[in-house]
Formats: C-alpha cells, structure tokens, sequence
C-alpha cells in the first residue's frame, strides 16, 4: 500500500504523485497523464472494483510495479459522476503547464475537488432538485446550520436548539453532503441513518474550520461588508461558525473565488409549518413511499413548470408552507390573478418554454467553465424577458408586480451576446468559430487570411503544375510536416531542384519550396492567432456576464417565481380546485374535499368527495372508523394535503374550504418501510407517537391512523384510548385530530371527552359481500366487517366460514360490555353529541345502515342482456345505480 512507499525509491513524477495524495488522502486522485487521468495503488483497486476497469501496472522505480488503472481526459466527467454518486471524493489533478514547454517533470496541480455537494455537472443532477451541502456545528446546545447550492449561489443559514429541529432541517433539505464538527458526532444524531437510509455523504471538519474568528473573517471578506451585522447575521453567532466552515470548504474544493454566491440568507425556522421528516414520508410530499419516484406524490399533481428554476422553487414551496395568513394570501391572490387571465397564462408558459437554467448557467459562467452553447442558451432565455415583462406588466397583486420589478431583462448583456457570438457556435472553446463577424477587427482579418490561404495553396499547386508538367503532384498537408507537395515516384525525374526533399515514401516523395514555407507559416499562424484571439474574446464576454451575476440570479429567481405560479394556476383551472379561505381561528371546513392525487390515479370522476371540519371546540377530535379498505387514511390524508396546499399558496381540491393555518402536522401512519431500520414495527410506533405528543401544539393538526395496532388488543386498545383523552385535554394539549381506528370501542368516547365526535366511513352489506361507498358520516361503526374484506381478498371459503364461527364465539365473551363501563366511569362532563353535519341527513345516515336491495337484485336478474340496446343498459344503469 501506499504508505509501506520508500518515496526516495520512486521516479519523480510518482514522487509528485504520493505527496499530492497525501494532500488529498480522503479523495480517489485523478492523476492527469498525457490523455488520460490515472489512479495509483488502493484508488487504482477502488475505481477498477467500482467502475469495473481493468487493473494494469506502471513501473515505478520499486520492485513491483504500482497498481494503475485510468481514464480518457475527455470521458473523465463520466466516471467522476460515477464516483460521486457512490459516495466517493475526487481529487482532480492537471497539468498546468503545457508538456512541450515543460522542463523537467511536467507541473501539475490539483484544480479542483469534486464531492456529492459540490458538483457542477449538471447532467449528473436531476435539474428539478437543488443539490445542496449542509455544514452543521454543535455547540452547547445549540445547533448552526448553513447550506448552500453551488450550482445556484443559494446560502442559507439558521439555528435551532435540538437535535428534533435539526433532523427536520436535514430531512427538509435532504442534502448530498453534510459537513460536522466533531461534537456534533457525540450529540447523539444517528450517523448511520444519516449515511445509510438518506444518502447523505457526512464528513466530519476538522476542528480550525470551525474556528469562530477565521469563519466570520471569511464571510465578511468573501461578501466585502465591515461587520456581521451587515448581513444581517448578528443574531447568528452559531450560524456564522457554520457558514464559515462551509465556506472555506468550498473554497478549498472549487478553487474558485465563488463569485456567484453573492448573499447570505438567515432564515427561522418557525416562519414555516414544521413538517417532520416521517410526516414529509407518510403524505408523500414530493416522493411515494414505496417506489421513491416523484409520480405518485403531491409534487407530481402540482408541478407544471416550464423551467427548471421553477420546479425548484415549487419544490421549495412544497417543503416549507407557511404559516403567515398575508403571506399565504399574498400567493393565493397570485394564483387567483393569473387565473382570471386564462390567455396571458398560456402566452406566458409559452414565453417559459425557450427559458434555460439561468441560474445553473450563470453559475458555470462565474466559474469559468460556461461554453459558447452555454452563453447562447442564456441570450435566448434572456431573450424571453421582455415578452413575459410585457404581459405581466398590467397585473395587480403585489406578488406578480414584485416578480414584473425583480426581473431585468438584461438588455445589455442580450446585445453583447448577440453581437459577440455566433448563433450555432461549437463546444469547444479553442478551435474557433465562436465570435460573429464584425464584432473585432483582428479576429475579422486572420479569418481573412486563414480562408485566403485556402486559396493561395489551391493556386500554388496549379501554378506548379504546369511549371513542373507533374500531373499527380498535390499540396497535402499533415499535422508532423505540415504542407508539403507530393509527387508519385513515376514522376521523381522531373522535379525542379528549388524543391528540398522532406520525406521519402515507397511511392512517392514529399517536398517543400520556399514559397509553400511561407504560405504555411501565414496559414497556420494565422489559424493560431484566430483561435487564440476567439477564444480571448469568448472569455472578455463571459467575464462581461459573470460581473452581472447579482442581476441575473435575482431575475432568475422572478422567472422560477412566475413559473411556480402559473402551475399551481393551471394545475387549478385543470383540476377545479377552488381558493381556500384562510382563517387564524382554528376552523378547518371543507366541502367536498378530495385527495388531490388518488382523484388522478382512479378512473375518471369515480372519487367520492367527503366533507372535513375541525376546530378548536366541540369538534378537535374526530374518531373514524370503518372497515379496512373503506378509505379512512386516503381521507384522512386528503384532509392533511388540502390544509398543507392551502398554507403552500395553493387552490384546493374542493367545493369549497376554510383553513385555519396550523403551525405543524404530524402524521402516525402505516410502519410500510420502517421494517429496513431495523426496529420492531411497535416501537417505531411508539417512538413516533411520543414525538408527536412532544411536540405537537393545539394549533398542530394530527392524522392518527391505527393507533395501537402493533401490539395485543387490549394494550392497543388501552394505548390507544389514552392517547385520545391526551389529545382532548385542552391543558395537556388540545390539538386539532384526525384519528382512524378499527378498535371500535373507541366510539364510547363521544360525548364522554369533550370534542371528540363520532364518524365512520360508510358501506353497505349485500348478503354476505360488503359494498364500500366511501362516504363519511357521523356516528360510529359498529362492525368492522374484517371478515367480509378478507373474503374479498380471496381468502378461501374454508377459512371464511371458521372465522365466521369463531366470531360468534367471542362476541359472546364480549369487551364491549367493559368498555361500555370504563367510558361512562369517566370524570370529564358528559356533553351531548356535537353534531356539527347538519347537512348529513337520514339518508346518508340510512345508508350506512346495512340495507338489502333485493329489489335492484330482481330487476337485475330479470334483464335479458342479448336483446338490449347500449343506449337502454346505460339507463338501467343510471336507474338501479340511483335506486342504491
Ligand atoms: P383504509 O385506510 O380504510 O383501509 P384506504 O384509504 O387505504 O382505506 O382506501 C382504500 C382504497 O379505496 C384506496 O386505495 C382508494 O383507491 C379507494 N378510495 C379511498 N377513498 C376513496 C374515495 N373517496 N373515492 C374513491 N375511492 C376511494
């Protein structure tokens, strides 16, 4: 290995090679070789095991040769990708001189050090997604958190005081890269989860990182500001340590002056809903539970940007609800103003389509690594501006007028482009083709040349020709000898001796004359200094971009802005969701709410819409029953979903809504993917129900679904029912919950705990089949019909008919009676029923009641399907459906 190396027993360059690396000990080395990057010893065998490439060995001065392996220059961005993605460090070394001026062994240096955080590759990363890096300090109970995008210039920073807080920061971001100091790594984070299940790769700093006098050195020298306080970070003291180390971090790793990261953002934590990170899991924010993709989540019903800026954004939205009701409204009336401007709206995403990354880009150009396609994928999108300022400019809510002031339409730097470069021009950046013409004189004039040397060859060899009378004879040219006249040997004879000889062939003889020399010289010179001056002048009209930067990010974040609205607008108008009423006293009332992306998944219109209302009296606690299957979570999610959208700025899907704003959801569901942590299903249960009494407050909104379901009956349902007198009391905690159980019994505490109401999810029995109609109602169930779904199921006959047996059986042994019991023993005054449904009327309520359609059954039967018309089964339909 590479430390049992007698580097005096080593070659020069693999001298070079171990002290970088040791530099660079926790990165795989790039080593740049002619062609290719090479890895050496235990990186040669990491990167052959992990990328699956051969295994060679180079000679190294020692007995045995060094493990080698390597990569072509021009694919390395591939394997580096590659590299990342797996968690790895890379450490890129180039020479930095050009080998043929090099005396000695050629100069090389590390350029930069690509990590999972750091990576500008923009084809590596989902383009919808920031990707950010997290620096977290720990220090005396307090957490400093900083976290920035380097492909965007994003940075922010807060502070919170526990481990709780932090977790839901880290979730929320779901950072590739986290940077600790050492305390952090004692405070009890599970580094493991942190690693294993979200993928972040964690590296712990080393302690001078964190050292609060150089951190707030390089903020202020980085931002050019004489105090902390002008970055509004004076309040920030564990955040600044956590920004800083952040920073110098970077800057070790790009080598860049980080010019595009222009500001600073504290931000609170508590400005927004606290989400955590099972509830973020549990209602499938911007992900499914099981398949991890986006379709399927809340995102994918929402997101109809056009640009990526905007994804971003509208992903951010989604992550952070608010909990301001000016705010809130602020965005709804946005949504709303657009939507009365169907036109404009359609005009607008159109004027989006053609938009770039810009802010992705602008950071390629302030890192000098944007290429001419780059720049003119920058002045199209610029050249969207206007249009889209034109359209906006008549709107009124102070939201899209904010957007209309923020965007620029970088008219200067449009024009610059479009006069400096030309409209098709190539990657690469050093052969040419890049600057129009007109733009410089010189430029101008050695293309002249370059193009008249063409043609100055062409009339030499036909000049030479008929002096000469050799008919083969040619200017070639090639890249060793450059241009020369060939002559088949046939001919040999006649040449003239002003001809040096340069080259012998079997077949022919190469030669120069003075006057294909001086062609060559101005051809070639001139083909030279062309690409030199392009490539000069591309670099002037970048760095004319680059020093925009503050300008174009602003107006790119105006773009992402818009584009966040006009999809949570069009997303409305497609979907008829309606504008929720936002209210501050607690009251949720919903009307006909629906689960905005199970409504998407089933067939058209077949969704049944269920009404919602909470408040802070008689009606905090809804206890919901049903069988399984009936719809009870998908309802309970809708409710949490339509309260969340409402608090992000979006319609809601409904007929109509109030929302009084919660300042967190919690959320205790199904332990669907808690079995890969390890733990037993109960006590990942358990642990999440402590949470969630921890830390909920009576303005939080819980969706409780099976309490209690991880253990014996009578715990659970013993746990279960505490939990509820615990939530009902107004002094303990009183928040506002939607609480689905199968223990039945649990229907006794209506009218024995204050707000806690009865209602159930409505079926209907047929026979021995049950129909489910996903209606919900007031009142309890009084059978949970277990038997009935598992016969749906498939469940053999045989299997069916003994649990029916030993149903009878224990229903005499009956707990219903005790319960019964217990419940009135209750202290709590005994209030009458809060109906609050006066809407629900006796025909609902008759419906949950087992009816027999035997009637339906007779007509059905009696129906001779051969001789009907399409037109008359659909009536019959239509008719027995509205007899049920
Ligand atoms: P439970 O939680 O009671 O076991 P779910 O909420 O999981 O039941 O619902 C079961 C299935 O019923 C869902 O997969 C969904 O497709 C369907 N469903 C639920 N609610 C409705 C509704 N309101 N309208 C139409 N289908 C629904």
């Amino acid at each position: 290995t590479i430390k049992d190396i007698n580097i005096g027993a080593l070659s020069p360059m693999m001298q070079h090679y171990v002290k970088t690396k040791e530099e660079y000990s926790d990165c795989i080395l790039f080593y740049r070789l002619g062609d290719f990057y090479e890895m050496f010893f235990e990186d040669a065998q990491t990167v052959s095991k992990e990328l699956e490439l051969t295994l060679t060995g180079k000679d190294c001065g020692m007995a045995e040769r060094a493990p080698m392996c390597g990569v072509p220059f021009h694919a390395a961005e591939v394997y580096i990708n590659r590299l990342i993605s797996k968690g790895y460090k890379v450490a890129v070394c180039e020479q930095v001189e050009d080998p043929k001026q090099a005396k000695g062994i050629v100069k090389r240096e590390v350029i930069r050090v690509v990590t999972p955080g750091t990576t500008l590759n923009t084809q590596a990363l989902d383009e919808t997604k920031n990707n950010y890096i997290m620096s977290v300090v720990y220090l005396s109970n307090r957490f400093g958190i900083a976290i920035a995008d380097v492909t965007t210039g994003d940075f922010m920073v807060t502070e919170v005081e526990n481990i709780r807080k932090l977790l839901d920061e880290i979730y929320k971001f779901s950072p590739a890269e986290l940077l600790c100091n050492e305390a952090f790594c004692m405070c009890g984070a599970d580094m493991d989860e942190l690693r294993n299940r979200l993928h972040i790769s964690v590296s712990t700093l080393e302690n001078w990182y964190f050292d609060d006098e150089l951190c707030a050195r390089t903020l202020k020298e980085h931002f050019h500001v004489g105090t902390l306080e002008g970055l509004g970070l004076k309040d920030y003291a564990c955040a600044v340590i956590a920004a800083g180390a952040l920073f110098s971090y970077l800057l070790e790793t790009q080598k860049t002056s980080l010019e595009h990261m222009r500001a600073i953002t504290p931000y609170i934590t508590d400005k927004y809903m606290l989400i955590d990170s099972s509830t973020r899991r549990n209602l499938e924010l911007t992900e499914t539970m099981r398949e991890k993709g986006k379709r399927g989540s809340l995102l994918w019903v929402l997101d109809k940007t056009k640009t990526a800026m905007g994804a971003r954004m509208l992903r951010t939205f989604l992550e952070q609800p608010l909990i301001d009701k000016d705010e809130i409204n602020g965005r709804l009336d946005a949504v709303e103003e657009i939507n009365r401007h169907e036109m404009d709206r359609e005009e607008l995403r159109e004027y989006l389509n053609p938009v770039y990354d810009m802010e992705r880009l602008v950071s390629r150009v302030s890192y000098q690594s944007a290429n001419p396609r780059d720049m003119i994928s920058f002045k199209t999108s610029v050249g969207m501006i206007p249009h889209i300022k034109k359209l906006l400019e008549p709107f009124t809510c102070g939201e899209l007028k904010k957007v209309y002031e923020e965007m620029d339409d970088l008219k200067d730097l449009y024009d610059l482009l479009d006069i400096s470069i030309v409209e098709d021009p190539p990657l690469a950046m050093k052969e040419g083709g890049i600057i129009k013409e007109g733009y410089q004189e010189q430029i101008d004039h050695f293309r002249e040349a370059k193009t008249k040397g063409k043609t100055w060859l062409a009339e030499l060899e036909a000049s030479e020709k008929e002096k000469t009378g050799i008919r083969t004879l040619k200017v070639k040219y090639n890249k060793v000898f450059g241009y020369y006249l060939e002559v088949t040997n046939s001919f040999k004879d006649m040449v003239p001796d002003y001809y040096t000889r340069k080259q012998t062939l079997t077949n022919a003889e190469r030669y120069i004359t003075p006057r294909l020399k001086e062609l060559e010289d101005m051809i070639l010179g001139a083909e030279d200094k062309l690409y030199a001056l392009e490539y000069d002048e591309f670099v002037k009209v970048r760095n004319q971009v680059a020093a925009q930067v503050e300008r174009i990010q602003r107006t790119a974040k105006a773009i992402a802005r818009l584009d966040t609205y006009l999809s949570l607008a069009l997303v409305a108008s497609r979907n008829q969701f309606v504008r929720p009423k936002i209210n501050t006293k607690g009251v949720i009332d919903i009307k006909n709410g629906r689960h905005p992306v199970v409504e998407k998944m089933i067939s058209n219109d077949m969704f049944i819409p269920n009404d919602t209302y909470l408040d802070n009296g008689k009606n905090r606690i809804s206890v919901i029953t049903g069988p399984n299957m009936a719809g009870k979570s998908t309802y309970m999610r809708q409710s949490a979903l339509i309260v969340l959208m409402a608090q992000i700025g979006s319609f809601v899907p409904a007929d109509k809504a109030n929302i009084g704003i919660v300042d967190r959801i919690f959320t205790r569901v199904g332990a669907s993917d808690d079995l890969a942590s390890g733990q037993s299903t109960f006590m990942v249960e358990m642990t999440e129900v402590a949470n969630i009494l921890r830390n909920a407050t009576s303005k939080s909104l819980l969706i409780l679904d099976e309490i209690g379901r991880g253990t014996s009956t009578f715990d659970g349902l013993s746990i279960a029912w505490a939990v509820i007198e615990h939530i009902s009391n107004t002094r303990l905690l009183g928040a506002k919950t939607l609480f689905a159980t199968h223990y039945h019994e649990l229907t006794e505490l209506e009218g024995k705990l204050a707000g806690v109401n009865n209602y159930c999810i409505a079926v209907k029995e047929r026979g021995d089949d049950i129909v489910f109609l996903r209606k919900i109602v007031k009142g309890g169930a009084d059978k949970s019909y277990g038997i009935q779904v598992a016969k749906l199921a498939g469940v053999p006959d045989t299997v069916i008919d003994r649990a029916k047996e030993l149903v009878e059986e224990l229903v005499s042994a009956d707990i219903t009676a005790t319960v019964k019991n217990i419940a009135s023993e209750n202290r709590k005054p005994k209030t009458k029923p809060a109906v609050h449904y006066d809407e629900v009327d006796m025909e609902q309520i008759s419906l949950f009641d087992t009816v027999k359609d035997d009637d339906v059954l007779e007509e059905l039967k009696s129906i001779q399907v051969d001789e009907l018309r399409p037109v008359d089964a659909l009536n019959i339909l239509y008719r027995l459906q509205n007899k049920l």
